[in-house]
């Protein structure tokens, strides 16, 4: 069974390079700062080029039993996943780079990064400073996105790490894109919506085609909230949203491929086939065959 993991944050050198210029100097020295206190700092001092960086990652992958990854690029640092896709197309089929539509200025970025390679676009509307989600001057992004054939994939909900200034964004937003009639999209959300699975399930009661999870992620959210555990959010998930579209993600980064995210979901998944709530090929489907065919991998 093959395993793709469609939530993976890709870092090498040059992602410190884009944390400078994406945070500008006041809040990079807050985060170095913080940094500096963890074991983090070191972390990213042994950080190498984008290409060594994919070889150390592709080793991960084979020790932990993942097939393929699709590589997270943030702001500024969309050219070193490329660059690691382009070399080892076979291991990370396609790139997801960050759009920020308070940075990225003009949608045609999107032509480009698709030429390179990308099959998605990420959305963290928590972190913008004005825009919201729902707000029309999205449109020509979403547009443009349906016309190269690229999936949006979208962080609502509670952020870790977050500034002060951020705020989590509910995932209703999504109402004027679903509900538009010159808009063929379908939307990833990560992260089981991170806290707002209730409002992305009811969603999906009139707009469920539309509608994908990511599992991605330590999913903590669920301890600030009614549900029980992350079996039963699975369970939930699947049976409302069905096993088409829900998709295996990681959420790892800096420290590699996250072992206890993958076993805790592999574990759940065999559980739920031995209580017969899933199948054998639910499971193939949620650990990769919907991520191939969604973004056409
Ligand atoms: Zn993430």
């Amino acid at each position: 069974m093959k395993i793709i993991d469609i939530h993976h944050h890709f870092f090498s050198t040059s992602t410190i390079t884009a944390f400078e210029k994406m945070l500008g100097p006041k809040t990079m020295e807050e985060f170095k700062k913080r940094m500096e206190n963890s074991q983090r700092i070191s972390q990213f001092q042994n950080l190498k080029s984008p290409v060594e960086q994919a070889q150390i990652l592709r080793k991960d992958m084979k020790r932990k039993g993942i097939d393929q990854v699709l590589l997270m690029a943030f702001t500024y640092d969309a050219e070193s996943a490329f660059e690691a896709h382009q070399s080892y197309p076979e291991s990370f089929p396609g790139v997801i780079p960050f759009l920020n539509p308070e940075i990225d200025r003009d949608s045609n970025i999107l032509l480009e990064w698709k030429e390179k390679g990308a099959v998605g676009v990420k959305f963290y509307p928590g972190m913008w400073n004005k825009m919201r989600f729902s707000d029309d001057s999205l449109f020509p992004y979403l547009k443009k996105i349906e016309e190269l054939d690229l999936v949006p994939l979208i962080h609502f909900g509670v952020m870790k790490g977050a500034t002060q200034r951020n705020w989590p964004i509910n995932p209703l937003e999504l109402k004027p894109w679903l509900q538009r009639t010159d808009l063929n999209l379908n939307f990833v959300i990560a992260h089981f919506g991170a806290g707002y699975l209730r409002e992305i399930l009811l969603m999906a009661y009139s707009y469920g085609k539309k509608i994908y999870v990511d599992t991605s992620g330590s999913n903590d959210w669920i301890f600030w909230s009614p549900w029980q555990d992350l079996t039963y959010v699975f369970e939930k998930t699947i049976k409302a949203l069905g096993s088409d579209h829900v998709l295996f993600g990681t959420d790892s980064g800096l420290n590699l491929l996250r072992k206890d995210v993958i076993d805790r979901q592999l574990g759940i998944l065999t559980d739920l086939m031995a209580k017969k709530i899933i199948t054998l090929e639910d499971k193939a489907k949620i650990l990769g065959l919907n991520a191939k065919e969604l973004f056409g991998i």
